[in-house]
């Protein structure tokens, strides 16, 4: 297998195959496979697929259950995600490979990613147009260098996970910012590896390291019964909306990042108010519940990793350990007697010096180190969902307006980069697959098509354009008559915002940002009031 940075164009992964038979004739001794090819999966993986099983090709269809004589074709992705499923009337080979399944499943997801990366390189010019256009994705002032037209290769913003993908959705969060005030709660939730739902399910022998399918489904339940719980249950109080967005890691598991908007009145911020619902203390084990979440708290919710003087922990980074008294984080924080807010807008949870104590044995450089454990390295949870999800779940007061921001950047942030290569082209696809790194639980979210983000309300994008200048879609051989036709009947979100204003009173006293609050826009019709579900509007 040939990697895209050995050999060939960004992108293209070749499998090269000698052939043994015809070992004479030099000229034709190495043929190159496509990974859309029935053969490519038994190829590479000798070991999974032993009697050479095809893959996914073109040709595979779905039964039609309805009994009709249409067929279905079965696409690259659904074809990966019945192999990720255990059966019981197969051996479970692939399961079992460790490092290789977790390699099978990272190639699987590159080989579906890479024909859609070859559908947007292939069709430049449609994006392009959309990006002079002024209607899409004007990100970086070489957008609008039009002498660049021809050699720049846009990533556009509906490639999920590409940067101008991360920046319309860091805008749109900005969006509800505006319209609901700074978010109430944020809240990290970290999958947890020792979950009973992934143990028992692990065959002998086996960690959740070598089973990232497993992983990525406990994890992407708990997280949609956590949003259920803050949404419908609405365990924080009344629900307004909220943004989120999933973040893999090289290393580790996959976190969720989550700005909670509530609808808080003055009691919110008091200090009895928050130690209702977040603490930062090691709970007392004085009855079996206390009990449980002290084993939880105990083993998720402590800030161990610059313990004992640890210069190489993360959070001690470019810290010498001997003379700082705390990491970058603020741990170990002071002991507190109660619940302020301080003046600055964060609050500083109440940490009580009450003996709740215990010892930990760390090893560090060889030796075995003592730590005692108390109030001041507790990172900020709630019991109620600490008990429920038995992970690592930080709930924090959101800090002042402008620390919402700092949160939004970090939360945005984008994919963690393998490497960085400065190229002078202006090759975005390029670029992406350079910076690109997949690990297995990505790979495994990414097949079965589970959510990485969220925004409620949905923000809408508005179209902003000159008098005549609204984009319009057409083909170079397209009809001149329908050409006209399409160009008379043309309407975007500002003209039917105007039409709209003209031809009824009830929407005048309205901007047109705030326009989709009240109004729904219907393709081809225009605005109409809105009845249900609310939507948040934002210019490009
Ligand atoms: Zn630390």
């Amino acid at each position: 297998m040939i990697l895209p940075e050995q050999y060939g164009s960004a992108g293209f992964r070749d499998i090269v195959l000698v052939s043994r038979t015809n070992g004479d004739d030099q000229g034709n001794q190495f043929t190159l496979i496509n990974p859309n090819h029935a053969s490519y999966l038994p190829l590479h993986y000798v070991l999974l697929f032993p009697y050479g099983e095809p893959g996914w090709h073109w040709g595979r269809t779905l039964d039609n259950r309805e009994g009709g004589h249409q067929k279905k074709n079965l696409s690259q992705r659904t074809f990966y995600r019945f192999r990720l499923h255990p059966r019981l009337d197969e051996p479970s080979t692939i399961f079992q490979a460790q490092r290789l399944f977790q390699q099978f499943v990272v190639d699987a997801w590159a080989v579906c990613n890479q024909n859609k990366l070859a559908w947007i390189r292939s069709h430049q010019a449609n994006i392009r147009s959309d990006l002079y256009h002024g209607l899409a994705d004007v990100m970086e002032s070489e957008d609008i260098d039009l002498t660049r037209t021809g050699k720049r290769v846009v990533l556009p913003s509906s490639y999920l996970g590409g940067d101008r993908f991360m920046q319309q959705l860091y805008q749109d969060s900005i969006a509800i910012v505006r319209h609901f005030g700074k978010p109430s709660l944020f809240i990290t939730f970290t999958g947890n590896p020792k979950w009973v739902e992934i143990e028992r399910e692990l065959l002998p022998a086996q960690t959740a390291a070598e089973r990232p399918d497993l992983v990525a489904r406990v994890l992407n339940l708990k997280v949609r019964d956590l949003l259920d719980q803050i949404r419908y249950k609405e365990v924080f109080g009344p629900w307004l909306g909220w943004v989120w967005t999933i973040e893999y890691q090289k290393r580790g598991l996959p976190h969720l990042h989550l700005l909670v908007f509530l609808r808080t009145d003055h009691q919110f911020l008091t200090a009895g108010n928050i130690d209702s619902f977040i603490s930062a203390e090691l709970p007392p084990a004085d009855d079996t519940i206390n009990q449980e979440l002290r084993g939880i708290i105990d083993t998720t919710m402590v800030h161990t990793h610059c313990i004992a003087q640890n210069g190489s922990a993360l959070c001690m980074q470019g810290l010498d350990p001997f003379i700082v008294q705390t990491c970058r984080k603020g741990y170990p924080r002071s002991f507190q007697e109660e619940t302020i807010i301080n003046e600055d807008g964060y609050p500083t949870y109440r940490r009580r010096n009450m003996g709740q104590a215990y010892t930990m044995s760390i090893r560090r450089g060889g030796a075995d180190v003592t730590a005692l454990i108390d109030n001041r390295r507790v990172v900020p949870y709630s019991p109620y969902l600490s008990l429920r999800y038995r992970a690592h779940i930080n709930v924090e007061v959101c800090g002042p307006v402008k620390a919402v921001k700092y949160i939004h950047k970090y939360i945005y942030k984008g994919r963690d980069r393998a490497t960085v290569i400065l190229e002078s082209d202006q090759n975005e696809i390029k670029l992406y697959l350079h910076g690109r790194y997949i690990g297995p639980t990505e790979a495994v979210w990414r097949l079965f098509e589970y959510s990485t983000h969220g925004e409620e309300p949905p923000v809408m994008h508005l179209q902003l354009h000159l008098p005549d200048q609204q984009p319009i879609y057409f083909s170079e051989n397209e009809d001149p008559v329908i050409l006209r036709q399409r160009m008379d009947s043309s309407i975007t979100t500002l003209l039917a915002y105007f039409k709209y204003n003209s031809e009824n009173v009830d929407g005048r006293g309205y901007l047109y940002h705030e326009f989709p609050e009240h109004y729904v826009y219907v393709r081809k019709q225009g605005w109409k009031p809105r009845i249900q579900r609310k939507s948040i509007g934002r210019m490009y």
